[in-house]
């Protein structure tokens, strides 16, 4: 890995991330921030603004992670800001019902057609557990399938690896994961529909739900085709398993009614994250009525949440979606999208660097690898210390961007044209030093 000469910029952050190792697991709250795929120590966030991080040591970064997907109005949006304010005057948790929650779950059922209610949580890994429990307990079945390179937070039953056989059943990913927890999980590639066809055909009457990323963001971006979105809405609905849309990223972030208004798919629950809490820790499920009854206390499949639809939670979340409603930023974010996109092809073309771009609105991924990425095996193809060094490289420029390969990229609606061009001279310079070194 590159060595981070850079650190001598940020020696706060580095002082701060030894203290932290003393303190966090690896310094860090959640592995994504560890900077462990590109080598070196993280920043250490002072704050935000619009589209700029600031780190402790006072450098200014033209942010493209916004949060890991959150923040697709920018860092302290005026409107989130004041919402926040006003409801936070009138106490943070009260453990009873509020009137915000129904604003909050009006907004999401308004938003999402194969939405008709919901339950809010914590966390878009809170959303993926309660769904694929629900979907369980709806059916009476045991199997879930999901697909590899696809990631649904860190719930043990889908922290899951494909077995060596195609369409075996899973194997755990992670030390501490149970052979018990994942036998009842299948894992299956990305857009393979005869694939998916195999396992209904073998497993059918025992599959409770597909869960999925409709685009998927967490290999890095990668679509999913039409042939494949038919498959999984025909096959779950001819053997009476429940389609399972993980929009966690998706929802709110490629369309106001998500990756399913985009891609003309109707989900039987879809799970949600990120946007929907403005910045703030919220996650939620919801889908057909009939099968949303089945959560306690309407139904009996167990869900609970102590801060679950907590009023800073909800006044965030609100304020996002009122703003998202009345001034949807998805044309001009496509626009910046389409001009970063076009960029980046042209100066890694120049810099002689193999790559394929991959893009679904403000979502992006540069792939240092030159073929098209359908799924995971394809992914991990990828020239990872080539993308590290192309990442050091954009941190010299004051660029911050995903320090992983296999992170989506995310412009934000505070970006601008400039922005957009500065980012391209950065990457022409960074992606040539690359280059150079192969
Ligand atoms: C981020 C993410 C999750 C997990 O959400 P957390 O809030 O980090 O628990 C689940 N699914 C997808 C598709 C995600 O992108």
């Amino acid at each position: 890995m590159t060595k981070p000469v850079h650190d001598m910029n940020r020696p706060r952050s580095l002082a701060a991330f030894r203290r932290a190792e003393q303190l966090l697991p690896g310094g860090v709250n959640s592995p994504a921030r560890a900077f462990g795929a590109v080598g070196g120590i993280p920043l250490f966030i002072e704050r935000g603004e619009g589209a700029s991080l600031i780190d402790i040591d006072g450098n200014r970064y033209l942010d493209y992670i916004g949060s890991w997907g959150p923040l697709i109005l920018g860092h302290a949006h005026p409107r989130v800001v004041q919402s926040l304010q006003r409801a936070i005057a009138k106490g943070t948790s009260f453990g009873a019902p509020t009137e915000a929650e129904n604003d909050l779950a009006e907004q999401i059922i308004g938003a999402v057609a194969s939405i008709e209610k919901v339950r809010l949580v914590n966390s878009g890994t809170e959303a993926t557990m309660s769904a694929i429990r629900l979907a369980r307990g709806f059916t009476g079945r045991e199997v879930i399938v999901k697909f590899a390179g696809n990631y649904h937070g860190h719930v043990d039953s889908l922290l899951v690896s494909a077995g060596s056989a195609a369409a075996t059943l899973g194997v755990p990913s992670s030390p501490g994961v149970t052979a018990g927890t994942t036998r009842d999980t299948m894992v299956l590639a990305y857009n393979d529909v005869i694939g998916l066809e195999n396992a209904f055909r073998t497993t059918g009457e025992r599959i409770a739900g597909v869960i999925f990323e409709p685009i998927v963001g967490n290999m890095g971006v990668v679509r999913p085709t039409e042939a494949f979105c038919l498959a999984l809405q025909r096959l779950t609905r001819q053997h009476g398993a429940l389609l399972i849309c993980d929009e966690v990223m998706t929802g709110f972030r490629v369309a106001y009614g998500g990756a399913q208004q985009l891609l003309n798919i109707s989900a039987d629950l879809t799970t949600l994250g990120k946007i929907v809490g403005g910045g703030l820790p919220v996650g939620a499920y919801g889908g057909r009525a009939d099968i949303m009854d089945c959560v306690l206390p309407a139904g009996e499949v167990f869900q609970a949440g102590t801060l679950s639809g907590n009023p800073l939670a909800t006044a965030a979340g609100s304020a996002m979606l009122d703003e998202l409603l009345e001034n949807p930023p998805y044309e001009q974010l496509d626009r910046l999208g389409t001009r970063l996109e076009a960029g980046l092809h042209q100066v890694a073309e120049a810099a002689g660097v193999p790559h394929t771009i991959a893009r679904v609105g403000s979502m992006m991924t540069l792939f240092f690898h030159a073929e098209t990425v359908t799924d995971w095996e394809i992914a991990s193809r990828c020239d990872t210390s080539g993308y590290g060094r192309y990442f050091w490289g954009m941190i010299e420029r004051g660029i911050y961007l995903p320090c992983s390969q296999f992170e989506a990229l995310f412009i934000s609606a505070a970006h601008t044209e400039a922005d957009i061009d500065r980012t391209i001279e950065a990457a022409g310079e960074a992606l040539k030093e690359v280059g150079n070194r192969e």
